[in-house]
Formats: structure tokens, C-alpha cells, sequence
């Protein structure tokens, strides 16, 4: 199929998407309502499977090389200082591991990939519908100007706030999340933290610190961490009231050794607070629309998997429509191809989050008694790796393993 496809937004979804699919030999253009397109945020993990997306798009070197290799991730109690989260990526068979990268990095990586393929970005539009005509769609933004170019297909990749979703009226599960997080980027410097390890520190699970070492910045030397800690959104504006030493105290209270690291910090202005939300989609398309990334499924970062699911997303889109005889076709056949990982990984995301953050009493009791005892067993801590590194229900073999069939039936 040659198709012309409309992209809505520029992050890790719509930028790799537009990769994919102009690689694919399929005509791509992308909308962003920002007027110069740029990432939001800190650091983020990129799990084997987005690494494994990013190595079919050229681009893993480019990632791995402005960004910090981790081999595992260790989170502790501040009462009894117990390990209550344990994962190594050498439990699993292969060498797998992650890599953590600043946001403005992964974002570079992706636009100068976009940029060398003289996609064109139409920035400054902040689309708020889709049009319907005969056998074509189109776009306008949200003061109702249309956009001329008529498309054949529209993927929306705007993010968990997304109008196309709301305005597509298909069903979702979603639910309510409390907590949220202040962020900041700082020098990692020589003060006691492994450069491959994310650490986290956790007081029942109403508190939670962590500290993720996440490479560089583009163009820059100094290796980066992104210092985080959990606070419920309802409390983000007394937070800020009592101001920033407070709040540094409250954090060097329960985990020292973060002190160097936060003197970097002297303003709120330096930290990003970011507000999680839950959904999912029954049904990632809807006519002549693929839903892709955070607009077709978004969860607490928990897991660390949302940047990772979105290039897989971009990934098992491409696929489809490459081999699919009508886009029909392969808007279904996308579906299928994420299915499973994308319910798997929503659930597992809304059933651990209560364990690490939340008002509750139980669940940290119940992480904290039997966390250690059931790491010990193989099979669990191969479980939980699997879970950690994305792996679970084998997502990219999925994807090559439809590539593969289809490719042989052509021939
Ligand atoms: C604090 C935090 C930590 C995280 N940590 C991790 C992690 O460690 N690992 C991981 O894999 N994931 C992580 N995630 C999740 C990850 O950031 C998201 O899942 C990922 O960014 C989703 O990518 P996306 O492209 O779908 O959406 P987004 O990154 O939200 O990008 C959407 C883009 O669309 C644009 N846009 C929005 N609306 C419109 C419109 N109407 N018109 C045009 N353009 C529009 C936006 O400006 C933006 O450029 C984290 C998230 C948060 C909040």
C-alpha cells in the first residue's frame, strides 16, 4: 500500500513512528502544537524492547552511546533497610540490559533521524479533530482551521491527553491515580552512586526517593542523574508553599547519601512535577486512526515501560501496514500484534503501583514480608526481571515472527 499518513505529535511515539514508517516507504508528515518541537522531563529507562525497536530503526548506538547503561535496579526500605525491589538483568538468558537517557537526548537521537529524512514536522498546530471524507481523512486544530492535505491514515501519538481519543469515543479502562512526581535532572558526580544501577528508597509507600543515572545531554561531558520523589498531586501546592529547603530536608531525612545531589537544587524551578494518570484502549484504532504510545495506553511509571511500549507500538504499526492488504486490515492486525503485552503490562502497572506508592498500610506490609523470602526463588526472580525488562509475552519476537510469516508468503 503507498499511503500518506498524518502523525499527531512529537514524542517518542510520533518521532519513531515517523521513522518507521518513512523507512517502510510510506509518505509521513507530523503536527506538533509546540512551535519549535522539544521533550518534557527527565530521565527515563529504556527496556531491551525499546532497544530492540531502537536497533531495527539504526538508531540503538546512537542511544546507547549518550546514554547510561544499567544493569539492574534496587530499591530499599528506610525503617529496616531491606531490599524490596531486586532486578538484575542477568537472571534473564542473553545479554540484556537497559539504558537510561536524558529525555532531551532520546528526543535528539529521534529528530535528527526524522531531519536527515527530510520529514516534514508542521509545528505550532494543536490538532483537535479528524474529518472524515469518503476514502480520506484530515485534520484540524483546535480553532476548528482546517488542514488542506487530505491523509490516508491518521496516527495519533499526542500523549495521554490526547482530543483524538476523547473525540473517537471508544471504550477504555481507566482509573484514578493519586500520586505523582517532582523531577529533576543534576551532575551525578563522584558521590557513592553505581553509574549502572537505579536505586530507589521507600518509607511505607507514601514516600518514595530515586536516583537513576541517565547519561548525557547532547553535545555535553558531564554524566546526569535524575533525582525524583513521590508526592500525591493533592499536595503539590502545599509542597511547594513550605518551599524547597523544606522539602530537601524531608528527602535527606530519609536517604542521606542524596544530600551532594540536592544542594544542586536551590529553586522549584528546577524541578518538574508530572501527574500520572491510568488508561487503557479496549481498541488502540478506530476508522482510518491508529492509536499509538501514551494515547492508546498510559499507567504510572512505575514499571518503566511507557516509552518502551510506544516504540513498540510504532514498531508493530509499521509492520502491519507494511504487509496488511487494506489498512482495515492492518489496523486489526496491529491490535493483535500488541494486545497482550499492553493488558499485561497495564495490569501489572495498576496492581504494583499500590506497593510502592500509595496510602497504604497493607500492601507495603505485604512487600516488605514477602519481597525477600519469594526473590530467592529462581522462577520468581526470572518473573519479576521479565516484568521489570518488558519482556514479558515475548513483544518483539511477536513482531518479528508476523514480519517473518509475511515475508515468506510473498515470496
Ligand atoms: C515522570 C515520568 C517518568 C517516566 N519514566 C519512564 C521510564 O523510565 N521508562 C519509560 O519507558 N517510560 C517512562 N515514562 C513514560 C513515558 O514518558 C511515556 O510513556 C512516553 O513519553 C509516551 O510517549 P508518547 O510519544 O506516546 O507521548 P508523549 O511523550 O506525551 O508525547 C506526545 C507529543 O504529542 C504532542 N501533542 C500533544 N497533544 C497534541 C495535539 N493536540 N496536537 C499536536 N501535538 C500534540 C506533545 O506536545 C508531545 O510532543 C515516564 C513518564 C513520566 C511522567
Amino acid at each position: 500500500m503507498a499511503l500518506r499518513i498524518a502523525i499527531v505529535g512529537c514524542g517518542p511515539a510520533g518521532l519513531s513512528s515517523a521513522v518507521a514508517l518513512h523507512d517502510a516507504g510510506f509518505s509521513v508528515t507530523l503536527y506538533e502544537r509546540f512551535e519549535a518541537p522539544h521533550p518534557v522531563g527527565s530521565g527515563l529507562m529504556l527496556q531491551p524492547t525499546g532497544l530492540a525497536v531502537l536497533e531495527w530503526l539504526g538508531l540503538r548506538q546512537q542511544v546507547e552511546l549518550s546514554g547510561q547503561r544499567i544493569n539492574g535496579m534496587l530499591g530499599k526500605t528506610v525503617s529496616s533497610n531491606k531490599t524490596v525491589l531486586d532486578i538484575k538483568y542477568t537472571v534473564l538468558p542473553g545479554d540484556l540490559y537497559g539504558v537510561a537517557i536524558h529525555r532531551a537526548t532520546l528526543f535528539h537521537v529521534l529528530h535528527e533521524a526524522v531531519k536527515a529524512r527530510n520529514i516534514h514536522i508542521n509545528t505550532d498546530w494543536d490538532v483537535g479533530a479528524c474529518h472524515h471524507d469518503k476514502s480520506t481523512v484530515s485534520l484540524s486544530d483546535v480553532h476548528d482551521q482546517k488542514i488542506s492535505a487530505q491523509y490516508d491514515l491518521i496516527v495519533d501519538a499526542s500523549g495521554r491527553q490526547s482530543k483524538l481519543v476523547a473525540l473517537a469515543e471508544l471504550k477504555t479502562r481507566s482509573r484514578p491515580l493519586d500520586y505523582g512526581a517532582l523531577w529533576s535532572t543534576v551532575r551525578l558526580g563522584d558521590h557513592g552512586f553505581s553509574k549502572q544501577l537505579l536505586e530507589q528508597r521507600y518509607r511505607a509507600a507514601s514516600i518514595m526517593a530515586g536516583v537513576l543515572p541517565c547519561g548525557q545531554l547532547p553535545g555535553q561531558q558531564d554524566a546526569l542523574a535524575t533525582l525524583f520523589w513521590s508526592i500525591k498531586s493533592a499536595d503539590y501546592d502545599q509542597t511547594v508553599a513550605r518551599g524547597i529547603d523544606a522539602l530537601k530536608h524531608d528527602i535527606c531525612k530519609i536517604w542521606p547519601a542524596v544530600e551532594p545531589l540536592l544542594q544542586q537544587i536551590t529553586d522549584f524551578s528546577q524541578l518538574s512535577f508530572a501527574q500520572y494518570s491510568h488508561h487503557t484502549l479496549k481498541k488502540p484504532y478506530s476508522q482510518r486512526i491508529a492509536f499509538i504510545g501514551d494515547a492508546a495506553h498510559a499507567t504510572s511509571p512505575q514499571l518503566g515501560q511507557g516509552a518502551n511500549m510506544a516504540l513498540l507500538d510504532a514498531k508493530a504499526l509499521t509492520a502491519a501496514l507494511t504487509h496488511a492488504q487494506t489498512i482495515d486490515a492492518a489496523l486489526q492486525d496491529y491490535a493483535r500484534l500488541r494486545r497482550m503485552h499492553v493488558r499485561l503490562f497495564q495490569a501489572a502497572s495498576l496492581s504494583l503501583t499500590p506497593l510502592y506508592q500509595s496510602d497504604s498500610v497493607v500492601f507495603p506490609w505485604i512487600r516488605d514480608t514477602f519481597f525477600q523470602p519469594v526473590s530467592k526463588l529462581p522462577f520468581a526472580a526470572r518473573l519479576m526481571t521479565s516484568l521489570g525488562a518488558g519482556t514479558l509475552a515475548q513483544p518483539v519476537q511477536k513482531i518479528s515472527a508476523y514480519e517473518a510469516k509475511h515475508s515468506a508468503t510473498r515470496k
